[in-house]
């Protein structure tokens, strides 16, 4: 019983024991809002109101802190309401320095929302420590990054920035959307939070919408939890049982995943019609040793930059079948996305060519059907330009 699980078992074990009161072994949907009281002031445990607790969601956080390898985990009803709850941690004057890649909703977030309350964001190439450095200013006290990136599959140093943000007392969150607890633990490398979209391989179903934030320190989490119940944008037990049912397979999706993505590079690599992929588990990645170090495989996403522009894309990603043309990622089918048009259509051209969004990259979240069938759909539409 003492010793401590090892990962797979914990996916499918942690934050989750049989119910007290039925034996029932998958913990309840604890649909309620409240609790009653046999005595004013007096709870049976923890419980009051659900939205500083529900036992669905003690259950999930529990589960996700275990993963992340972390002491304390809190749920949101989405990865950008972690977001705003850790940027409550913030005052007026301070500043946050941000990976230049991050995901645009994060990005506006900050434009549209935190700007208005005098909290500033400077957006540096992370896989550049030295911009870091030099952007740091007394000012900063937060450290915000994706890694992998989105959609050009950056790697970022997490144990570099982890030093950096240290040097300046700064905090270091790691959105660990893209990588999962299974190939990349941040809070191991230095960070001192993890966030997720819960909505991309958490959930890993394409049904639900959340996010959540993983610490190790203890002060931190309770300034958090007090943001979490204050601010409130907590998810319902629903989602969090859904959400449970998830992690139980995220160990073994998140590997199917890696499979289906090596091969899929490996055809879109010699096909005469693709430029070159991006795939942090390609030697040719750029930072290709940092991957190495800090994630255990490449992860189900990949960038592939097509020969010829906007028509030659459009007539590729008009003729895929089993890849559903669509937002978002990380689900068990898969999808493909034109960054230029869809997900990052808000961002200025010029800054797009900055960032390396061409009219050619396509962006894949390479699902857990049967490898070859991605592979035969991909080849057909590739045939059609
Ligand atoms: C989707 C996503 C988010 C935002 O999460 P939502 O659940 O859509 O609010 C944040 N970071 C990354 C890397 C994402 O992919």
């Amino acid at each position: 019983m003492d010793t401590p699980m090892r990962f797979a078992t914990r996916c499918i074990h942690a934050g989750q024991s049989p119910d007290p009161t039925t034996g029932a072994i998958c913990t309840p949907v604890y649909q309620t809002s409240t609790y009653v009281q046999p005595s004013p002031g007096v709870f049976k445990g923890e419980y009051d109101y659900s939205r500083s607790a529900n036992p669905t969601r003690t259950a999930l956080e529990a589960n996700l802190a275990s993963l992340e390898g972390g002491a304390h985990g809190l749920a949101f009803g989405s990865g950008v309401a972690s977001l705003a709850a850790t940027l409550h941690l913030l005052r007026s004057g301070d500043n946050v320095i941000l990976c230049d890649d991050v995901y645009g909703g994060t990005y506006r977030v900050f434009k549209t929302i935190f700007e208005q309350f005098g909290i500033t964001a400077t957006r540096v190439d992370m896989t550049n420590p030295g911009a870091v450095e030099e952007a740091m200013t007394p000012a900063t006290k937060l450290l915000w990054l994706e890694t992998p990136t989105n959609p050009t599959l950056k790697i970022i140093d997490i144990e570099r920035m982890g030093e950096i943000a240290r040097t300046h007392g700064a905090l270091l969150a790691v959105d660990n959307t893209f990588a999962t607890p299974v190939l990349q633990q941040p809070l191991a490398l230095g960070a001192d939070i993890v966030s997720h979209s819960s909505t991309k391989y958490i959930g890993g179903h394409a049904d639900t919408v959340g996010g959540a934030l993983i610490t190790k320190d203890e002060g931190l989490h309770l300034r958090l939890k007090h943001i979490q119940n204050s601010v409130g944008a907590v998810p319902g037990p629903w989602d969090c049982f859904l959400l449970l049912r998830s992690t139980k397979t995220l160990n073994v999706r998140m590997d199917r995943h890696c499979d289906n993505a090596e091969k899929m590079v490996a055809f879109l690599d010699q096909h005469p019609k693709v430029e070159r992929t991006v795939y942090p588990g390609s030697e040719s990645h750029p930072q290709y040793d940092i991957a190495k170090r800090q994630m255990k495989r490449g992860g189900g996403m990949i960038t592939a930059f097509l020969k010829g522009g906007i028509t030659e894309a459009r007539t590729f990603l008009e003729n895929v079948k089993i890849f559903a043309l669509a937002e978002s990622l990380g689900g068990v089918e898969s999808l493909i996305e034109h960054p230029a048009i869809m997900t990052h259509a808000s961002v200025p051209s010029e800054e797009r060519a900055k960032l390396g969004i061409t009219d050619g990259l396509v962006r894949f979240s390479v699902g857990i059907e049967d490898s070859q069938d991605q592979i035969d759909d991909v080849e057909r539409a590739l045939n059609a330009i």
